[in-house]
């Protein structure tokens, strides 16, 4: 039997490999508009590092997580996501103090979960992290950039954003007293998850997808009551900031997010279009974070989208461009084996001529109806053919794939034509 791949981890094939390239390149274009850099930190972590940053009473730690012993018998992790490893590696490189920071990231995480269609074991992250600012302004361009992001993708239109503010430790530790209360009460009307987190982490709670809890939670106090005047003022800045650059949003007082560092502002973008994995991207404000994790305190603000998640969208909306669905512009096709020399001449000129244009020079001979066919499928526009008359013309066969006559040119027309193909 063939060995296959670990259930949960898929493989990314050329046909998908296009619409991955378009989403990093629309991503790293709108980083690069807000003056990012690029963090890239290692796949494994210490187990501690997790267990600390996003807690030890999240699904991710409890349930999720791959750890292992490696030969030495360390604690080690695959990362569930990449923000621990980001702050870890800006403390230990000294990257916090008195400076701000903002970086992005991408690479792939690793969860146990139940594999499903955009649910993976193995599934891809791009993501910011800002250190340093604590002003809501911060949290708003953030919110700014992803909105970019869905435009350049073509899908903003199917997504919308949730927005919620959490509040300080001091406000979420009043809430929460006044939530056991409250559920307490009405205890055997929780799910079963729900009642094992009423005592360890109540909060988590509101982000049940039990639908009897959730019934019950409609009746439940709001963490919005209890939020500080400076929390209130924190999320007000937001809301007017998005409002400023025309950025809808939904309040969602019941916005949690399954992550412990969070504070204040949390949002999260969601689509209909993809059932119940609908959350393409996650993120809000972490204050408290690199404090709790040994380092001076800064503050801190991300997000996290969900690759596979974006691609499937991009797909299922049928937006991505066609230069990223095929191989080549021009298919360079030689008519007898006397003519393989002409046409590698051509595509090397072509390819030094035009650096951006995409070459494929035939090999393998057969007739020029089996090269045409192979011409087809690889996305060209153009088949050039050289055959004997061409050879001693010193001329080229331009033949459109795509609709229109069939010409021969001298190589400058060629040249000329090509040029005027790559401005339109
Ligand atoms: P969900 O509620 O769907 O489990 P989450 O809250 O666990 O998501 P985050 O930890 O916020 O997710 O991660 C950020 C983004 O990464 C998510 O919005 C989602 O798009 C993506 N993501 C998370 N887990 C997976 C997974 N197992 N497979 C694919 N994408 C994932
Ligand atoms: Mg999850």
């Amino acid at each position: 039997m063939a060995i296959q791949s670990v259930r949960g981890m898929p493989d990314i094939l050329p046909a998908q490999a296009g619409a991955w390239r378009y989403l990093e390149q629309q991503a790293q274009h709108v980083f690069s508009a807000y003056g990012l850099t690029q963090i890239r930190t290692p796949i494994v972590e210490n187990t501690a590092l997790f267990a600390r940053s996003i807690g030890d009473v999240t699904d991710i730690v409890e349930k999720e997580m791959y750890t292992f012993e490696d030969r030495s018998g360390d604690g080690v992790a695959l990362r569930p996501e990449l923000t621990a490893g980001v702050v870890r590696a800006a403390m230990e490189h000294g990257l916090l103090h008195n400076q701000t920071q903002r970086l992005w990231y991408q690479g792939p995480a690793f969860r146990y979960e139940r594999p499903q269609k955009g649910r993976y074991r193995q599934f891809h992250q791009i993501g910011v992290e800002c250190f340093g600012i604590s002003d809501a302004l911060m949290d708003a361009e953030l919110i700014e950039m992803t909105d970019q992001l869905w435009k350049r993708c073509q899908i903003r239109d199917a997504v919308t954003l949730e927005l919620n503010s959490i509040g300080s430790p001091e406000a979420r530790a009043r809430y929460r007293a006044a939530l056991v209360d409250f559920l307490s009460a009405r205890k055997e009307h929780l799910d079963k998850d729900s009642q094992s987190r009423l005592e360890r982490s109540p909060l988590r709670i509101l982000d049940s997808k039990d639908e009897s809890t959730q019934a019950l939670l409609s009746d439940a106090p709001s963490l919005t009551d209890y939020l500080t005047d400076e929390d209130t003022e924190h999320f007000e800045r937001l809301t007017r900031a998005l409002e400023e650059c025309g950025i809808e949003f939904e309040v969602n007082p019941r916005l949690v997010r399954g992550l412990d560092y969070y504070g204040r502002t949390v949002f999260e973008w969601t689509t209909q279009a993809l059932g119940a994995q609908g959350t393409i991207c996650g993120g809000g404000r972490y204050d408290g974070l690199v404090e709790h994790l040994g380092g001076r305190a800064t503050p801190g603000v991300g997000f996290a989208l969900g690759m596979e998640r974006v691609v499937l969208l991009m797909e299922s909306l049928d937006v991505i461009p066609d230069a990223y669905q095929t191989q080549a512009d021009v298919y360079l096709m030689p008519q007898q084996i006397e003519c393989e020399s002409a046409i590698r001449k051509l595509a090397r000129m072509l390819r030094a001529q035009f650096p951006s244009l995409r070459v494929m020079a035939h090999i393998g001979g057969g007739s020029l109806k089996s090269q045409l066919k192979k011409a087809d499928k690889s996305g060209a526009d153009i088949a050039l053919i050289i055959g004997q008359m061409e050879l001693e013309n010193e001329s080229v066969v331009y033949k459109p794939l795509r609709g229109g006559e069939q010409e021969t040119l001298t190589e400058a027309e060629l040249l000329n034509r090509i040029s005027k193909l790559k401005d339109a």
